[in-house]
């Protein structure tokens, strides 16, 4: 096993083959890898050449495409890709935030727990499963409570690893918020790793994101008190 911190130095893993980059879950930064150019196709093109890719692997694979049952995946699947599951990469489909001022002088933490979330793993295209908490404390400036479910959907919803899902989670609600005061906390379980690879069904996974006076083991308790 290579020393991980190489790779968030160099931002690079090419020391790595494909088997380890995928079962050790790598990554290479806080922004979700995408193209120069990835947003200058239409939704409409790009769901036209998944379903053409995508009859091509079901052909390749060995299906009858000519089955009732068969013909439609292709656009089924493509449809999926672009309108729901892989919408959170085009930055058209952000929830659109509105802040108040927080008149009722609110300066205690307000927690949101147990946002259920599907995201996928970007190393295998398979669910990961999870759930998110997240907490904030007011700088001035409230936000309504639905769109701190809005946000975890919107980064969830990309080909992600738990540990950036987690970090673009926060770094977005601190700079929605305009304050360090974020925790986010994602309890996830992974098909790659219960479906396949190592097939353990009872093991998930904890990340966590403490800033500003969440960094602070009172408040850490705190916190953890209103998750049980
Ligand atoms: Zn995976």
């Amino acid at each position: 096993m290579k020393n991980k911190q190489t790779l968030v130095n160099d931002n690079s893993l090419k020391d790595f083959n494909t088997e380890e980059i995928g079962d050790d879950h790598l990554y290479t930064g806080l922004q979700t890898p995408l193209r120069a150019d990835a947003f200058k196709v239409s939704d409409e093109e790009k769901k036209e050449k998944i379903a053409l890719l995508f009859e091509d692997i079901m052909n390749v694979i060995g299906l009858d495409l000519t089955d009732d049952s068969l013909k439609g995946t292709p656009k089924r699947v493509a449809k999926m890709y672009i309108d729901e599951i892989f919408s959170g990469l085009n930055p058209k489909n952000k929830p659109k935030i509105a802040l108040f001022d927080n008149k009722y002088n609110y300066n205690q933490m307000l927690v949101e727990k147990n946002i259920t979330f599907y995201s996928n793993c970007e190393h295998h295209f398979v669910p990961i499963i999870g759930r998110a908490h997240v907490a904030y404390i007011s700088s001035g400036k409230v936000i309504g409570i639905s769109k701190l479910n809005r946000i975890v959907q919107y980064y969830a919803k990309r080909p992600q690893v738990q540990e950036r899902l987690t970090n673009q989670i926060a770094e977005d609600l601190k700079a929605i918020l305009q304050t360090e005061d974020v925790a986010v906390i994602i309890d996830a379980k992974h098909l790659c790793v219960s479906s396949r690879g190592v097939k353990d069904d009872t093991s998930s996974t904890v990340t966590t994101y403490y800033g500003g006076a969440f960094n602070n083991a009172a408040k850490i308790v705190e916190l953890q008190n209103y998750l049980n």
